[in-house]
């Protein structure tokens, strides 16, 4: 038997965008905030450099705009761009009234009366507010503070949704697998909220937590909503090699201190392919690595940063320092062994401005989601800001609207009664690690219709022995998990199929050039 839980608000999902959008209901709602682990499990926790917004008085919200279109590479929706950056600045207002200290300006910066700015790739202006090199941590903490504070929040940890639940065309609540329990339960509400991450866990190397596996992207699907431009995944280019690293990035700091990078056999060889070389954009970077990787069959390549002395190292790059020798690598006399890692997903749920997908009473925001301010490429540190903005219109339009929403009727119970304990697991890790090498290989940084044919061709036999161990056995986090990845990963590798075309984040040799007229790739699931 399923408990039944009501609430007005249900949201799936805790990092900075679930976490704002709960925040900013009125205290009447009686809201529900999942999250499948702990509550610093996503990604937002991770975020190191900070969060861009207009505040400097030399910038402006127009430059802002052009910066983030122009990174996009086509393919921004203008009015996604100026929504976003014009609530820039009351974004930071409120996250400051939350309890969010950013870094303050030193006495050598006189850009700001205030609050210490950093410009980054992409940006014409110093913009970037950040807690020193822990933005995300900084503004989870004091957020996760006051949802504990608030009596009308109730959090609940553990517990994996496992998907919509929909009447008479109304998003009416989820089915949510407790992890404590063992069972699944029902949550309604009239207004339901995807904030989960991205999807780049579909990929071997990844710089996300583990639970990155797309699950509001695939629930939402299953449901019928319009996923677009999945084609899109941002590659961090350096990320520890390393059995026991899992996830730990390399700063992009250390090439621009003069960090290098090599093949296995001492050689340098970013100079060939741009003539920043090392201090390239970051997918020249990563698209360098991975063809170099490629070609010669390596595990991983080299960034040497051994050229400069113990005490510069000790001073500018502290934690790589402790992070690697934590690994046996003394970054003063060794290489560090690095490969690119997927790191943020550009596209998914279709929504507007205010947070609403195709199906009534169903919102989706932050990294789930596709608002159309990243375009084919997304610009550095608009990502927390997004999730703000967003979580914060969503939240308006469900207060303006919840008398509109039809109230749920009791749901049917979770039926687990033609369900066993699974005797194989085996099939679950094996099919993890098939699913995300093969993405690495074929539907990576580099493409060709062969890779990408191939892909297609493994991810239909997954998604078939997938289904059928599913029917056949009890819900599990990690059958539930492996279960969207493949629905996302077949997501990203129809929609690199339909792009005929190289543009940003999306390169094929195949295709090397951009087409004159930029497109959305927009999937319906009817029509797939
Ligand atoms: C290493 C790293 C550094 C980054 N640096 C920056 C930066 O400097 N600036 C910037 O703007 N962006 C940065 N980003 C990107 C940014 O951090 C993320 O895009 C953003 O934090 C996403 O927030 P979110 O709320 O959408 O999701 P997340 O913070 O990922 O939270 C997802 C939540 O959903 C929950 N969840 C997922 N599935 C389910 C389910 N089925 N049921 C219940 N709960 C579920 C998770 O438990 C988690 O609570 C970085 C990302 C990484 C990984």
């Amino acid at each position: 038997m399923s408990n039944h839980y009501h609430y007005d608000v249900v949201i799936i999902g805790a990092g900075a965008a679930g976490l704002t959008l709960a925040l900013n209901l009125p205290k009447r709602y009686r809201v529900a905030i999942l999250s499948k682990g702990d509550l610093k499990q996503g990604s937002t926790y991770r975020a190191q450099g900070g969060m861009a917004a207009v505040i400097d008085s030399e910038d402006s919200i127009d430059s802002h705009v052009a910066d983030t279109l122009n990174a996009g590479a086509g393919l921004c929706r203008a009015e996604a761009v100026e929504f976003t950056v014009s609530h820039s600045g009351d974004a930071v207002t409120w996250l400051i009234d939350q309890g969010v200290k950013f870094t303050r300006v030193g006495e050598e910066d006189t850009s700001s009366p205030d609050y210490h700015l950093t410009r980054e790739g992409g940006h014409s202006h110093r913009r970037i507010l950040h807690a020193a090199d822990a933005t995300g941590r900084v503004i989870a903490k004091a957020l996760i503070k006051q949802v504990k504070k608030a009596k009308n929040v109730t959090i609940f940890t553990s517990h994996i949704a496992v998907d919509l639940i929909k009447k008479r065309g109304h998003c009416q609540g989820a089915y949510v697998y407790d992890r404590k329990t063992d069972q699944v339960d029902v949550f309604s509400a009239p207004a339901v909220v995807l904030a989960t991450g991205g999807a780049s866990k579909a990929y071997l190397y990844t710089s996300n937590s583990d639970g990155a596996s797309g699950d509001g992207i695939a629930m939402a699907w299953r449901a019928g909503c319009r996923v677009a431009n999945m084609e899109f995944n941002q590659f961090h280019p350096t990320c520890l090699y390393h059995p026991h690293a899992r996830t730990y990035l390399i700063t992009e700091a250390v090439r621009g201190e003069g960090g290098l990078l090599l093949l296995p056999n001492g050689e340098r060889f970013m100079d060939r392919f741009d003539k920043r070389a090392e201090l390239a954009p970051r997918d020249i970077v990563a698209r360098a690595i991975d063809y170099e990787m490629k070609r010669l069959g390596a595990d991983c390549l080299y960034l040497d940063i051994s050229h400069k002395s113990t005490d510069f190292l000790a001073s500018h790059f502290p934690t790589v320092m402790k992070r690697c020798e934590k690994y046996g690598i003394d970054i003063s006399r060794d290489p560090i062994p690095i490969v690119p890692a997927a790191h943020y997903t550009c596209g998914g749920v279709v929504v507007d401005t205010q947070g609403r997908s195709d199906i009534p009473g169903l919102y989706a925001i932050g990294e789930t989601s596709c608002t159309g301010l990243h375009g084919a490429n997304r610009m550095a540190s608009n990502s927390l800001l997004e999730c703000i903005v967003y979580a914060r219109s969503a939240a308006r339009h469900i207060d303006k609207h919840f008398n509109d929403f039809p109230k749920p009727k009791s749901a049917k119970d979770w039926d687990a009664s033609r369900v066993t304990d699974s005797d194989e697991d085996v099939v679950i890790s094996h099919n993890w690690d098939e699913l995300r090498r093969f993405m690495w290989d074929y539907v990576g940084i580099v493409r060709t219709n062969k890779r990408l044919q191939r892909a297609r061709n493994r991810i239909r036999l997954l998604q078939t022995e997938i289904d059928e161990y599913y029917s056949n056995y009890k819900v599990s986090n990690d059958l539930l998990e492996l279960r969207n990845l493949a629905v996302v990963a077949e997501l990203m590798i129809n929609s690199a199929m339909n792009r005929k075309e190289s543009r940003g984040l999306h390169y094929t040799l195949d295709y090397p050039n951009t087409h004159p007229v930029p497109q959305d790739t927009v999937l319906t699931p009817s029509t797939v």
